[in-house]
């Protein structure tokens, strides 16, 4: 291989026959595909879109990026790449700490596993080796146990600790694998892909060994460039001025509910009032916040660490109080206590679930138990501290009505004879904007490719004016030109999940920063029309991939509660989404036919 960058080596693991291949990265696939996100879906089209997601033929890819374990800003983060269990498309989630920079850095550009092991094991990759080594002693365990078994085996020091908890293992479609702790890729069930396996981690142990650039000269340039945009003041990236930095995620917490978008009691109200201050960055930062740790190569260091001293779940100390969990076990499940968000999002995190999906059915079943829909498994009241952590660990031990939850959102709605109680997209439950009030959000859950999805086109960055260096706002509730919008999201962060940068590098820079940077690492000529192009290419691959696994327009769609009940709160008042319209404008600047992208564009991005 002619590139920079890259490590040159993949390992696929066959884990039916507990054997290993390596093999180079195709030179023109890693040209067309990137790495990350963009190269995993292309492995997974390859698989075929006919399989089954918890059958040993689904493949599990641990992928990184040509900058991965350089010095790049924000480069730390892992693609997660598979079939979904939850939604039945092709899926990737991406978590941030240091795997993915200790994956390249043990030499390779991703670890790609197919079959079942006859028994559990664990992967340990260790100097450009892979071995499939005996997991029953952890198996059962929770995450933060699995950690610690394994760093007491084989040293913190240059060890990082990709796990399932018992979700994973007991097949809850919205597992997902954890790193470190608290890093998580939430999204899509790629932890029960992980259980089917009989996987329960991935054990990399590797010493730091930065990634050089291709061109050495133009990528001292390029990394200043985006270094200076990052911590420039007016960018919310600003270490410990902006406010991504000083507050984390949840700074938005405030924002959202201040202008009726705060999607609040499963989605019955769009804000949560004065409560929203109560569970927001803000409130975490003044009372319980302890430390502000960070990714590889991040001067952002958005993540926040807590502590909690007084109350029922006094000794917690935990990481990850992101926003949109938050919002899942707070404002939506009517939970202004920030000490029992903490307690929710630590639950999920060692039982290995997804924890914005896990606010889905216990909201639900909230719901429900207000509209007088329950059967056997009792009520459940909004605000239910106990209740809600007791539901989450039903759900990770798939123990009595926690079984049908663990199902997912559509089928504890369906269980209840209620599927419109259900806030999903593609059967993935929507995270933390209520599309009354960001019109984008909607046409963005909308045509997500991995069911609803707040990243793959964070169209709030507009909408909420925070683009880099203020460069774009647009009106939150108007919907003309947000399908076009929406398409460009789409298509650049398709790139920077490639790459894989963190998605708030958006926050800071822009598609000529991306193209400078990969042109600089990998050695090839690339501009800013590049990036859109290949982003393109990979967000057809997905659909495409879809449209054979099934899924067109009719998937395509929100709610009715987002589209027919106007809300009633500040902000936005009396607003639908308008999600036809904008689906319309969508599908016309996409160039695809009601849903499904024609051979011709097949053929004009060189997918076919
Ligand atoms: S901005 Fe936050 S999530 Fe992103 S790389 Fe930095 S610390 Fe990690």
């Amino acid at each position: 291989m002619t590139l920079g960058g890259y490590a040159n080596n993949i390992a696929w693991v066959d884990l039916s026959a507990g054997e290993t291949e390596y093999k180079p990265v195709p030179e023109d696939l890693a040209l067309k595909y990137i790495g990350g996100r963009g190269l995993g879906v292309k492995f997974v089209f390859d698989n075929g879109p006919e399989v089954d997601p918890l059958s040993p033929d689904n493949i599990l890819c641990f992928m990184n990026g040509p900058l991965t374990g350089s010095e790049a800003n924000m480069s730390g983060r892992m693609a997660v790449v598979t079939k979904s269990p939850l939604t039945g498309t092709v899926t990737d989630s991406h978590h941030g700490g240091w795997s993915a920079a200790r994956l390249r850095w043990a030499g390779f550009d991703g670890l790609v596993f197919k079959g079942k092991a006859e028994k559990p094991v664990y992967a340990f990759i260790n100097d450009g080796k892979v071995e499939l080594l005996d997991a029953s002693e952890v198996w059962g365990m929770g995450v933060h146990d699995t950690v610690k078994y394994f760093q007491d085996k084989y040293g913190e020091k240059d060890l990082t600790v990709i796990a399932i908890g018992p979700a994973g293992e007991k097949l809850v479609k919205f597992a997902c694998w954890i790193n470190e702790d608290d890093r998580a890729s939430g999204r899509g069930g790629t932890g029960c892909v992980g259980g089917s396996k009989n996987l329960k981690a991935v054990v990399v142990k590797s010493k730091k060994k930065i990634t050089k650039a291709e061109n050495r000269d133009e990528w001292k340039k390029a990394h200043t460039r985006g270094l200076k945009a990052i911590m420039a003041e007016e960018n919310i990236t600003s270490p410990k001025k902006g406010g991504l930095s000083v507050y984390g995620t949840n700074v938005l917490m405030n924002i959202t509910s201040s202008i009726g978008a705060l999607p609040t009691k499963n989605s019955m109200l769009t804000s949560y009032g004065d409560d929203a201050e109560l569970i927001s960055g803000e409130w975490v930062k003044e009372n319980i916040l302890v430390n502000d740790p960070t990714c590889h190569a991040c001067p952002v260091a958005c993540k926040k660490e807590v502590e909690i001293t007084e109350g029922p779940w006094k000794g917690l100390h935990m990481e990850s109080v992101e926003y949109e969990p938050s919002w899942s076990v707070g404002a939506n499940l009517g939970n202004n206590d920030a000490a029992t968000v903490a307690k929710m999002i630590d639950v999920a995190n060692d039982y290995g679930f997804d924890a914005i999906e896990i606010g889905h059915p216990i909201g639900i079943w909230m719901e429900a138990s207000e509209k007088g829909y329950t059967k056997d498994e009792g009520t459940l009241e909004w605000g239910d501290i106990f209740g809600m952590v007791k539901a989450a660990e039903m759900v990770g031990n798939r123990e009595g009505f926690g079984d049908i939850m663990a199902e997912g959102a559509n089928a504890t709605a369906e269980y209840f004879g209620h599927p419109e109680l259900a806030m999903t997209v593609k059967g993935q439950g929507i995270p933390a904007y209520d599309p009354r009030g960001l019109q984008g959000m909607g046409i963005g859950y909308a045509t997500s490719n991995r069911g609803a999805c707040h990243l793959r086109a964070y169209t709030p960055a507009a909408e909420l004016g925070v683009m880099p260096f203020n460069s774009l706002k647009v009106d939150p509730l108007e919907w003309e030109n947000k399908g076009e919008l929406v398409k460009v999201f789409q298509d650049v962060h398709a790139f920077s999940d490639s790459m894989d940068l963190c998605k708030f590098s958006a926050f800071a820079m822009g598609a000529d920063e991306y193209a400078e940077q990969y042109s600089a690492m990998v050695g090839v000529p690339f501009t800013a029309d590049d990036v859109l192009k290949v982003g393109e290419r990979i967000y057809n691959l997905e659909r495409h991939y879809n449209n054979l696994a099934g899924l067109g327009e009719d998937s395509d769609q929100l709610p009715k509660r987002f589209t027919e009940e106007a809300s009633t709160m500040p902000g936005s008042l009396d607003r639908v989404c308008e999600l036809d319209k904008m689906l319309h404008e969508y599908y016309e600047v996409r160039g695809w036919d009601h849903g499904v992208v024609p051979e011709a564009k097949l053929q004009e991005l060189e997918i076919i």
